[in-house]
């Protein structure tokens, strides 16, 4: 007989652009017993974590739901929903997320103007501004953190933009939402999507997405239905609001996972997130530049919860990061894109930002780059790090 095969997966620290390591109540989580989806129980579930979001959300939007499937399906329920034919939409592009929504928003038959900028820096609100001057605009869209690139967009000038040209400022949240400020409600924007694998450290499955009055009535408005049935906002929402009414059966187990993985936010209290992440992403900047190492996003504008670091000349990237992984357990990301090859990217989000990841990357990667020949500064980048998460 061949043998059956088993299940056991390793035991990874994951310090790669997500998966995020996951709280082991999150696991359990799932593991808990199936309901029906339309059980009294399971819709007092779904209530709750629709209140969670909003409040991870800083929002008070009615409209906020969960699509299911990972950040992809919000992203693409936003676009495909806000976006009719014909319609102009200016989207931002400094890294390859950006890049994904202009693909999308081109999909729905809109009229697409992309504004580019360098991969390492954010969008400049000027140039989004001139496209906005040149013609009437439906949605401008933009990512918070560019996760290809360790770049976070300041969001609020834009906002104001699109406020005064009337147009409608959708926000990718996936990597922000948890790991750094998102002020839904304070800056404006009227429609964002998350994902559950980022800076939440849930398993993926899930997409956080909520919509200000302004989008829903937008969608509401539609001269016909988004091309899009089961990333239908509109029926969507029906399924999460009080009709109930039955679209697709909820990932049951999925949403107990949400439903854990928000209230662990909550519980760390959103602030005090905010700074552990902070303080955490800095000690490992600076500690790869005592090391002896370029990082890469412009220093202004550099996320904690993902950083960019380039590959030293002479240094194989898939030699380390298989080193990494195979000796240390620890996973990161290659560079995607125009980065492939060029640069590491190296997370710490939710439940991975800790302390102890921070030092025992630094001191993996730091003997691996002096088996290759690269005389990396362990004990400076070790020492600096450590200073830096004490204090
Ligand atoms: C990960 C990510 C996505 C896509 O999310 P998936 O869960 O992989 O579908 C979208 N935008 C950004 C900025 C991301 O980091």
């Amino acid at each position: 007989m061949t043998e059956i095969p088993t299940l056991d997966p390793p035991r990874r620290v994951l310090m790669g652009p997500g998966p995020s390591g996951a709280d082991t109540s999150v696991l359990a989580a799932m593991g808990l017993p199936l309901v029906g989806h339309l059980d009294p129980e399971f819709i007092r579930i779904m209530d709750e974590c629709q209140e969670m979001m909003r409040q991870v959300y800083r929002t008070g939007n009615e409209v906020t739901l969960a699509t299911p499937g990972t950040g992809t399906s919000g992203m693409e329920a936003a676009v495909m929903n806000l976006l009719q034919p014909g319609e102009r939409a200016i989207i931002g592009i400094c890294g390859y997320f950006g890049e994904r929504i202009s693909q999308m928003a081109s999909r729905t038959g809109a009229e697409v103007t992309i504004v580019t900028a360098p991969w390492g820096s954010p969008v400049p609100p000027e140039a989004i501004e001139r496209e906005l001057r040149a013609g009437p605009t439906k949605l401008v869209a933009i990512v918070h953190a560019e996760t290809s690139t360790g770049v976070l967009q300041p969001v609020e000038t834009i906002s104001a933009l699109c406020k005064e040209h009337g147009a409608l400022l959708l926000l990718d949240c996936v990597t922000s939402l948890g790991g750094i400020p998102v002020e839904i409600d304070a800056w404006g924007v009227d429609a964002a999507y998350s994902g559950t694998q980022k800076c939440l450290s849930a398993p993926p499955g899930a997409s956080p997405l909520t919509l200000s009055p302004a989008a829903w009535s937008a969608i509401q408005a539609r001269e016909a239905p988004s091309n899009s049935w089961y990333l239908d906002l509109g029926l969507l929402e029906a399924y999460w609001d009080s009709r109930r009414a039955y679209h697709h059966t909820s990932p049951i187990s999925m949403t107990y996972a949400l439903h854990r993985a928000l209230a662990l936010v909550l519980e760390e209290g959103l602030e005090a997130r905010w700074q552990r992440h902070e303080n955490n992403g800095r000690a490992l900047q600076n500690g790869l530049e005592a090391m002896g190492l370029v990082l890469h996003a412009d220093v202004e504008h550099r996320l904690p919860v993902l950083t960019t670091v380039r590959i030293p000349e002479g240094i194989d990237d898939g030699t380390v990061r298989g080193a990494l992984l195979n000796r240390f357990g620890i996973e990161v990301g290659g560079g995607i894109g125009e980065l492939r090859g060029n640069v590491w990217r190296v997370g710490l989000m939710g439940e991975s930002s800790t302390a102890g990841n921070v030092l025992l990357f630094l001191s993996s990667l730091g003997r691996l780059l002096r088996e290759h020949g690269f005389e990396a500064d362990v004990g400076a980048a070790l020492d600096v790090a450590a200073q830096g998460l004490a204090s």
